[in-house]
């Protein structure tokens, strides 16, 4: 029998799962339970092994209802799952993505009482997604109470910024007292494309420096030296940085003072403009999706290529930006479903970058998508390389790392 690890990561109205064995790194079954908590909750089971990304392509997937509807009923069906399909056993270990570690956590951690105590206070840092992850944990801590738990945090892997690259220059007692400072995103994602990189490259990774873009549905960039966070555009919250599906990312903070008087509404509604409302879709009043306004770009909407156009300028922006914290720079990596799929903003963003030394490979960037992975730049340019993220992957690896098992 396998040694494997589940990988949750739960969300507000959402649990995501896989199963992974650690020694041969691949997912054995995989599976998303939605809409928890309202009607019409569902549970999708997807064997694998498959590349990560591929659960959102089309393919083989079985979708049913799920009874009860809410995170305890979607961990009794995986239970039950896992059973029929006689993988039960085979768990040794939970893992658990966890949004927001504060300063506390600076890797990833055996889940401890005391250590729930903290990720709970990290809570009112990340109100939306820390007290889902808790809620998560907690379930697994009641159906897995033999096994180890582990938790693998966003933001530990920026812990490593200098303060110079972390601290606004807003009054320090907020920065004491209150915690305001850069924390950073997307760390899991991070630490396993630059590891593929350095990999690629054939460089050990204590010599690279990277600059990283993960865009999805949110997106960051971040400058990595020596496989260290030195520099990252999230901020306190994912809203800071580049612009994202229907986040505003980088404003001037005085819009909200103004949006707040000029519309009558309070900080929250300004800030549900700014999460919800804004970003590519707020631009193109079309969709965050970025295939979505690709599509209609194409059939000569001029709003949505002006999205597109924005995203791609700023992102350049911050990428150029970023290598100050390097002093130079060996590799671009692209990933999420957006650097992972999109040729279309990868060339926007490269060509953008001619001066960094970077020019793209038109040929080989059409090539690289839906998992491909690989340099989509000149022989002669600096390389820039697409890597499929696998954040699952790096929680299950940590994950048999500190429960004492082979990986
Ligand atoms: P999340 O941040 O929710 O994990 P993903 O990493 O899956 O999201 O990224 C979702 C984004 O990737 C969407 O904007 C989607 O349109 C984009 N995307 C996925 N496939 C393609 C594609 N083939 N071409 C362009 N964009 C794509």
């Amino acid at each position: 029998m396998k040694s494997c690890i589940l990988v949750i990561n739960c969300g507000s109205s959402s649990l995501k799962f896989a199963l992974i064995d650690p020694v041969s790194q691949q997912e054995v079954l995989s599976g998303l339970a939605e809409k928890l908590g309202m009607a019409g909750s569902q549970i999708t089971f997807k064997h694998g092994p498959t590349p990560r990304r591929s659960f959102r392509q089309p393919g083989e997937k079985d979708v049913s209802p799920l009874e009860g509807g809410n995170h305890a009923a979607a961990m009794d069906a995986i239970i039950a799952r896992l059973k029929d399909e006689d993988l039960l056993d085979s768990v040794k270990a939970v893992g658990h993505r966890v949004v927001h570690g504060g300063e506390v956590f600076k890797s990833t951690v055996v889940i401890d009482d005391s250590v729930l105590a903290e990720i709970e206070k990290c809570s009112k840092l990340a109100p939306l997604h820390n007290p889902a992850n808790l809620l998560g944990i907690r379930t697994a801590m009641q159906q897995f109470a033999d096994l180890p738990q582990v938790a693998v945090f966003d933001t530990s892997f920026h812990q490593t910024m200098p303060e110079h690259a972390y601290l606004y220059a807003v009054p320090m007692s907020l920065y004491r007292e209150h915690g305001v400072r850069r924390y950073g995103f997307h760390g899991t994602s991070y630490r396993y494309i630059t590891s593929k990189a350095a990999e690629l490259l054939g460089k050990p990774l204590e010599e690279t420096a990277f600059v990283c873009a993960h865009l999805g549905n949110g997106a960051s960039a971040t400058a990595i030296k020596g496989g260290k966070s030195v520099d990252t555009t999230m901020g306190l919250t994912p809203l800071e940085g580049s612009v994202m599906g229907t986040r505003s990312g980088d404003i001037d903070p005085g819009i909200i003072g103004y949006l707040g008087s000029e519309l009558n509404l309070s900080v929250a509604g300004v800030m549900d403009v700014l999460n919800k409302k804004s970003g590519l879709l707020g631009l193109s009043e079309l969709s965050s999706d970025c295939r979505e306004l690709q599509e209609a770009a194409s059939a000569g909407n001029e709003a949505a290529k002006l999205a597109l156009d924005i995203f791609s300028y700023r992102l350049a922006k911050h990428i150029a930006a970023l290598t100050v914290g390097l002093g130079r720079l060996d590799a671009l990596l692209l990933t999420g479903g957006i650097g992972e799929n999109s040729a279309y903003v990868r060339a926007n963003v490269i060509n953008r970058l001619g001066f960094l030394g970077l020019k793209l490979d038109d040929d080989a960037n059409a090539a690289c998508t839906r998992g491909k992975v690989g340099r989509i730049t000149t022989e002669e340019s600096l390389p820039a390389l697409v890597i499929s993220t696998d954040e699952e992957m790096m929680i299950a690896m940590d994950t048999a790392k500190l429960a004492g098992l082979a990986a």
